[in-house]
């Protein structure tokens, strides 16, 4: 009968369920030791200025170094971390680890001192009531100066409650930090959408820049947001620069700064220092 087959479907469904809800149990298990025993890390990327070809600044991303699995990307821990809520520890962390050596960095060389951070923030981070009040105290006892943090946000975040996120930004910016829109073109949000949020800069996304120089309609497309972006007052930052003609094709758009494999893949906290005490350059490369 067909109540019996709704039975055999709910049992098949219900151990199907009961699988995923066990891995997801494990991984958040696995999760939480890691950000107590310190497996989760930070790398930086280089971000270079195209006018002058110096390292302007770092973008700080989370790995996980898991003992016996190697580095795991942020893909496979970030999703899970903001499931669970970890993600506020592990966000808090990130951001004061952060700080932390960008501050020691600062005070090994004085070339250091004007570098600029930037951090990753998740929506449920963004959109927790304390989240002011918690980067606050993390930039007070790092001791960095505030305006050299950039908190990095995706178009989803300003897509729910618009006003709320508008007034967090202008908290977040009333402490002196810079608040900058990443991945732009990958949602669904306009630049005339965009403008209405207080933001320092936009992120050209990465599946723009690594086809400009394919098609020339391609290369319309980052045309017009840079185009777009610096009538609304923002600088841009391009990611994931991979060859010298993305490079090139991006300093003739005026396009202020990059990030991508064509610089530096993100390194460890050491290999930065090393970077950075090098003065390394683009048209000086490390190691040569
Ligand atoms: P994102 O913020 O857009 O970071 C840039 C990503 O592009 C990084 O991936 C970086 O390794 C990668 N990338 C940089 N240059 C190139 C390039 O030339 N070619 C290619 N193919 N890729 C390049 P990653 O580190 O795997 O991070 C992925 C995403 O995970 C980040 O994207 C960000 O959304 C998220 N994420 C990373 N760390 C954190 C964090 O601490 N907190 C939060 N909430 N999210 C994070
Ligand atoms: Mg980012
Ligand atoms: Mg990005
Ligand atoms: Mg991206």
């Amino acid at each position: 009968s067909s109540k019996e087959h709704g039975g055999d479907h709910f049992t098949v469904f219900d151990a199907g369920m009961r699988v995923l809800t066990q891995r997801r149990m494990e991984m958040e298990m696995a999760l939480r030791h890691a950000l107590e025993s310190g497996e989760i890390t930070v790398h930086y990327q280089p971000i270079v200025s195209l006018r002058t070809g110096e390292i302007t600044g770092v973008e700080a991303l989370a790995r996980w170094q898991r003992p016996g699995q190697g580095l795991i990307p942020p893909v496979e821990f970030i999703p899970i971390a903001e499931e669970t809520g970890l993600i506020n520890e592990l966000g808090a962390m990130i951001l004061r680890q952060a700080c932390r050596r960008m501050v020691a960095l600062a005070k090994a060389s004085p070339d250091a001192a004007r570098l600029t951070l930037s951090v990753n923030i998740s929506g449920r981070q963004f959109k927790r009531p304390d989240f002011v009040d918690e980067v606050a105290a993390i930039l007070a006892e790092t001791g960095i100066d505030p305006s050299l943090v950039k908190l990095e946000l995706t178009e989803s975040v300003l897509m729910d409650d618009a006003d709320e996120a508008i007034s967090t930004i202008k908290r977040l910016k009333s402490l002196r930090l810079k608040v900058v829109i990443d991945d732009f073109g990958t949602g669904y949000s306009s630049l005339s959408y965009i403008q209405r949020f207080p933001f320092d800069s936009l992120k050209v996304d990465r599946s723009f820049v690594g086809n400009m120089n394919e098609a020339e309609q391609n290369m319309e497309i980052v045309r017009t947001i840079i185009a777009m972006a610096h009538k609304l007052g923002l600088e841009v930052v391009a990611e994931g620069v991979e060859l010298d003609e993305h490079r090139s094709a991006l300093s003739d758009l005026r396009c202020e700064s990059a990030q991508g494999f064509f610089f530096s893949k993100p390194v460890p906290g050491e290999e930065l220092d090393a970077l950075v005490l090098r003065h390394w350059r683009v048209d000086a490369p490390p190691g040569h």
